[in-house]
């Protein structure tokens, strides 16, 4: 299909390691705590169910056309939604075989696909497995932590369904992980040791989506750090064991800042994030998440069919603020110790009706007890880390000199 230009183009778009592709604007469960369906956004009503040929295609060749303005030989694509296993397994093949075709001079794809996992069987299975799909399937914990929230439409858990498709994915050689909401007051050691038990590669714990706003109710509830109270205990033996189990993607970017890296992962440093969501109608969006920020926040006014990626810098857009350039540092985080390696936290989660992002992240006592724990457990002071980040940037910069 034709896809046309703009001339607004930049000349030199930066690449995009990741393009989020929300195939499915609906989801079988109705989990209490998701952004999508559950917080401030309701956008999703007036999307497609699932993403038309039309749209896929036009999302890959805009990915295409991307990669080859960028030069990048490296991208990711993820499945997501909603729930992207609603597209049924024969499209889903269909369109991995078709991912894999229409981006092959680009040198390294890699798919993946986030679900829910109570649609996996040994057909969805056999498909991963044979498009090298990486699974990542939500996991609260044991069946009770997890049915109290991952619900379907009639109130019912979702525990038993997933633990038969996460059979099925082992069953077929099938890699995968677990996302895991962190639910404050829950034992975080017995909840680690059921979900590497079950055979999770890795653990990706989720900080509870809350903005300033709505986060009254669990201080009240839980306390000032509960967050904290959670992970230190799972740093501990993380560290202890010398990180062996499941890969916690949390703690390595964790220990990478203190001892002077960069971030890896959002949830700190402010960096562009640089990956994009397509949505079912096309719509090219930035983060998710800003959902529970309010209605339509992630919206950038372009999408598949009539723009190219590379037009989000010109956009305007909030979204293309956080995905080209990092929003500022919230003036309340100006004297913090921790400005260079949290650097204000998870864009969403400093959000106020107030004062927009301009707050600190409402999980900030919370991450100041995980990062001081960390320092000392490692022996890492604040002014070893500026050092460190000093050192690196010097050496950079001599590398770039030639
Ligand atoms: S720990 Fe708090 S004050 Fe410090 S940078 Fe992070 S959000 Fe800002």
């Amino acid at each position: 299909m034709p896809v046309a230009g703009r001339p607004d183009v930049p000349a030199d778009p930066v690449p995009f390691g990741l393009f989020v592709l929300k195939v499915a604007s609906r989801c079988n469960l109705n989990c209490d705590y998701c952004y999508m369906y559950n917080k401030a956004d309701s956008s999703w009503r007036n999307k497609p169910a699932i993403m038309s040929e039309e749209t896929f295609d036009a999302t890959l060749l805009r990915i295409r056309r991307h990669c080859a303005a960028t030069g990048q030989r490296s991208v990711r694509l993820a499945f997501h939604g909603g729930e992207p296993t609603m597209v049924g397994p024969a499209r889903f093949d269909a369109w991995c075989t078709r991912a894999r075709s229409m981006l092959a001079d680009v040198e390294d794809v890699g798919l993946g696909i986030q679900t829910n996992g109570t649609r996996i069987d040994a057909v969805w299975a056999e498909v991963f497995a044979r498009n090298d799909v990486r699974v990542g399937v939500s996991v609260d914990g044991v069946r009770d932590e997890h049915d109290r929230h991952r619900v379907d439409h009639r109130g019912r858990g979702s525990y038993d369904s997933i633990v038969r498709g996460l059979g099925e994915l082992g069953a077929a050689g099938v890699t995968w992980g677990v996302l895991s909401v962190i639910e404050p007051g829950r034992d975080p050691l017995s909840t680690h040791r059921h979900i590497a038990g079950l055979g999770a590669d890795f653990v990706n714990y989720l900080w509870p989506d809350h903005t300033h706003d709505t986060i009254a109710g669990v201080r009240a509830r839980f306390g000032r750090t509960p967050v904290a109270d959670y992970l230190i205990p799972l740093f501990d033996q993380w560290l202890e064991s010398g990180g062996a189990g499941p890969h916690v993607p949390e703690f390595w970017n964790v220990a990478r800042l203190v001892l002077g890296g960069r971030s890896a992962h959002e949830n700190y440093g402010n960096e562009p994030s640089r990956y994009v969501f397509v949505e079912t109608d096309g719509a090219i969006e930035g983060l998710d998440v800003l959902r529970i920020c309010g209605e339509g926040m992630g919206h950038t006014g372009l999408d598949v069919l009539s723009s190219d990626f590379a037009e989000l810098a010109a956009s305007g857009s909030l979204s293309a603020a956080i995905i080209m350039r990092g929003l500022p540092l919230p003036s309340g985080c100006a004297s913090c110790v921790e400005r260079t390696t949290c650097a204000g936290g998870y864009v969403p989660h400093r959000y106020s009706r107030a004062h927009g992002f301009d707050s600190p992240s409402v999980w900030c006592a919370d991450i100041l007890e995980l990062f001081a724990h960390a320092r000392a457990r490692m022996g890492v002071t604040a002014a070893e880390t500026a050092r460190r980040r000093d050192e690196r940037a010097r050496r950079i910069a001599a590398v770039a000199r030639g």
